[in-house]
């Protein structure tokens, strides 16, 4: 088997590596102290064509497949895992939603400020007591004739404040019930829907993450993202294709750990010689490049089947718990060969080692994607 790189992405990655040595390297160091959520580093990227990587050009977007997409996420999380975060979140997440599940009208109005990145989407399923068990979800939503009236919140959500339109998954039925949820895109500025508090992470820094809060928020019945009583499911098969996202977003943090410490450990020397030079340095080095190379192909092999149309519901969890899992490992390992530099906010290290945590806990943790895998096996 050979996964080839089409010349697509070839020309997405070094288009992002151009961008991002432009517009992210000079500033990522301030935007993660600051936890400041550089919007206008998004709406260059959609004028590159990266908010809507998977959008079909008839909506705004750039029409491409999931071979592009997961390139153009490594790439930016090679660089800064915070970028990667928040562009796999928008499209995914809030624009993929509304790409799969909304009806032409919806298509027309969202797809295209979201493909390029007029809008930023948010996404909104977890809750303050419910993350993994996202189906005994509290938040809730009453018909009043044409209308339904929402109430609860939503936390952990990025771009929840920035975020200008938002897919929520609300309670419409009866808890238990996989079928008594339903999904709704709502727009900021609507009465009763509002951010809450911002969090203060361990990394991921630059990514926005907020409470989403509803109180008494009236939204019409053509907000509704297909059919009442199917969010939830809606939301099972839109993380099928986010996972894939997550795995990428940790294989680009992995390859940028692994490239930060390969090429420290040329210019570091220690006994008179450089450290590379040492056995327990160079095996180090080869087990970070096997892990990454196998996260690699797990991932793009999870993007080839998604594009043809395959269910990859076992692939992609796959992916995502074995490329989360590695770029844990290969970032500690990068910091352990930085040594105590790498422990300092003088080299990137110590950054890839916070942001890859991230990884094995967003859209569903490691323990989820056994569970689903290990289901996928015993059915
Ligand atoms: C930076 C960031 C961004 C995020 N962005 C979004 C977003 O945009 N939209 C959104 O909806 N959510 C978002 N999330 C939420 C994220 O998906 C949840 O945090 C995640 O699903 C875990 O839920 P939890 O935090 O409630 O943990 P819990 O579900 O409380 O889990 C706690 C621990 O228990 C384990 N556990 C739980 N159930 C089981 C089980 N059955 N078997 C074994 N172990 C189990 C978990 O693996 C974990 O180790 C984000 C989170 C973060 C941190």
């Amino acid at each position: 088997m050979e996964l080839k790189t089409t010349e697509n992405q070839r020309m997405i990655a070094d288009m992002v590596r151009d961008f991002g040595a432009k517009h992210i390297k000079p500033k990522m160091r301030e935007w993660d102290d600051s936890q400041e959520f550089p919007v206008e580093v998004f709406k260059k990227l959609g004028e590159l064509g990266l908010m809507g990587v998977l959008v079909p050009t008839e909506y705004g977007g750039s029409g491409f497949g999931y071979l592009e997409y997961v390139t153009a996420i490594a790439e930016l999380s090679r660089i800064d895992g915070s970028i990667g975060l928040s562009m796999a979140a928008h499209n995914s997440l809030c624009t993929g939603h509304i790409l799969a599940f909304g009806n032409e009208e919806q298509k027309r109005k969202y797809l295209p400020k979201l493909a390029t990145a007029e809008w930023i989407g948010a996404w909104g399923l977890t809750e303050p007591n419910t993350g993994s068990d996202a189906g005994n979800m509290r938040t809730v939503a009453v018909q009043d004739g044409d209308y339904w009236v929402i109430n609860g919140a939503k936390n952990f959500i990025t771009h929840g404040k920035s975020g200008n339109v938002a897919v929520v998954i609300v309670r419409t039925g009866e808890v238990g019930d996989s079928h008594g949820m339903t999904a709704f895109v709502i727009e900021k500025g609507t009465e009763g829907f509002s951010a809450g508090r911002k969090e203060d992470k361990l990394g991921m820094r630059a990514s926005e993450t907020t409470e989403l809060i509803f109180q008494d928020c009236r939204v019409h019945k053509d907000q509704i993202l297909g059919e009442v009583g199917e969010g939830f499911v809606q939301a099972m098969k839109v993380l099928d294709g986010g996972r894939i996202s997550i795995a990428a977003l940790s294989l680009g943090i992995a390859q940028g750990a692994l490239d930060a410490a390969l090429a420290y450990s040329q210019e570091r020397h220690q006994f008179n010689k450089p450290i590379s030079s040492f056995q327990g340095i160079a095996f180090k080095l080869a087990d970070m490049a096997t892990e990454v190379e196998a996260a690699s192909l797990l991932t793009y092999q999870a993007a080839d089947m998604k594009n043809r149309g395959l269910n990859v519901n076992k692939e992609s969890a796959m992916a995502k718990l074995f490329a989360s899992e590695v770029a844990v490992r290969v970032a500690n390992e990068a910091v352990q060969i930085f040594g105590g530099y790498g422990f300092t906010k003088d080299y990137p290290a110590e950054k890839y080692y916070r942001d890859a945590k991230l990884c094995t806990i967003g859209e569903g943790t490691s323990e989820i994607q056994k569970l689903v895998i290990s289901r996928a096996m015993l059915k």
